[in-house]
């Protein structure tokens, strides 16, 4: 770990804070936050702050031109005294892809570890030892040169903030399937975890919401028949006993959670597919029962259901179970992440 600054007023904090009793997901905010600086060509050592607003210049980059790539990842204390992190590596590489397609600067694998070891030790005593409870963060990095130029900004902000939560949870969720918005292509940004990608999608999810549905399903944008993945989920179906997941195809977010349950389903004997996976032939299989069950996966929910998946037109198609294969493998993820069973992967790291 790095050396940082910690500021003035981060033990009053730290020593007025107070676990909410209903967590949910991000209604409570950790009393601290990381903050590093770019600027010359290089991050400063960093500083541990109070939680609380940041100064930003009204023509920064980030708010004309979308210069903004983050990461969300969990601390779990359920097992254990001291926190671990799930694949934190995996996170920092993820970043620095996000980063690199926008052009901006990411902050060392040194740095960004001290941040999420300061913060997490910080939070220590408030993160929940109640299983499927976390201490949720946030590292992200924008872009706060003020100017029209359209040039990558010459500096920039990296901040982690965290929060004390649940699992996402939203129940089983209905699906909209998305017929005319499109969200990413090959070549664009799908594979970078941007805020841009997530304006793209808030039209759909609040047509999917008004509707009664919980999210939007993403197809191509070129064909519109292959699946890409929900607003912050990719999407998984069990076929014939097997697991099918679409193809990394540059156009969707390579989840950690999505590779994580690939690797702990191939270790169970079960047969997993990336493929190219067609909307009409995935409904087909649905109708007809080849298809059995189809849910997402992401660090904030971890593994959730699918009860159905609707067309604009009201068309519904559900597959016959809910939340089995799914849960199988959410306790299984879990439970490693939680260090409740050994770790075979070398995923979980004590912080
Ligand atoms: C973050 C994200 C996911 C899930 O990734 P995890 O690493 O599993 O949390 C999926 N899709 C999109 C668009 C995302 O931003």
């Amino acid at each position: 770990m790095s050396t940082y600054k910690t500021a003035p007023g981060v033990e009053a904090a730290l020593a007025g804070y107070r676990l909410p009793e209903k967590l949910g997901f991000g209604l409570s905010t950790a009393p601290v936050m990381f903050s590093a600086l770019y600027a010359n060509g290089a991050w400063d050592e960093g500083e541990l702050l109070p939680h609380g607003p940041v100064e930003i210049w009204p023509g920064a980059r980030v708010l004309h031109y979308a210069e903004l790539v983050f990461e969300g990842m969990k601390a779990y204390r359920v097992g254990n005294d001291t926190p671990s992190l799930f694949r934190p590596q995996a996170n920092y590489q993820r970043l620095v892809r996000s980063a690199t397609r926008l052009a901006m600067p990411a902050p060392s694998e040194a740095l960004f570890m001290t941040a999420l070891t300061a913060i997490t030790r910080a939070c220590t005593p408030f993160i929940p030892r109640v299983s499927g409870q976390s201490l949720y963060l946030r590292p992200f990095i924008f872009g706060t040169e003020p100017g029209y130029q359209i040039r990558p900004s010459l500096t920039a902000r990296f901040l982690v903030i965290a929060n004390p939560a649940e699992v996402y949870s939203a129940g089983p969720m209905r699906v909209s399937i998305e017929r005319d918005d499109s969200r990413a292509s090959p070549g664009g940004t799908g594979t970078a975890k941007t805020g841009g990608n997530y304006a793209a999608s808030l039209r759909a999810t609040q047509v999917a919401s008004e509707r009664g549905y919980t999210v939007a399903l993403w197809l191509d944008a070129g064909t519109r028949q292959l699946i890409q993945e929900l607003s912050g989920m990719n999407l998984f179906a069990v076929i014939d006993g097997t697991l099918h997941t679409p193809l990394l195809d540059g156009s969707i977010l390579e989840g950690i959670t999505r590779d994580s349950l690939l690797t702990l389903a191939r270790a169970r004997g079960l047969t997993v597919v990336e493929r190219p996976m067609r909307i009409d032939e995935l409904l087909e299989q649905i109708r007809s029962g080849v298809c059995t069950e189809v849910f997402a996966c992401g660090t904030a929910a971890i593994v959730s259901p699918i009860e159905l998946l609707g067309e604009r037109d009201g068309t519904e198609y559900r597959p016959r179970d809910v939340d089995v294969v799914a849960a199988s493998l959410r306790e299984g993820l879990l439970a490693i992440q939680e260090r409740r069973v050994e770790d075979p992967f070398g995923w979980v790291q004590p912080v």
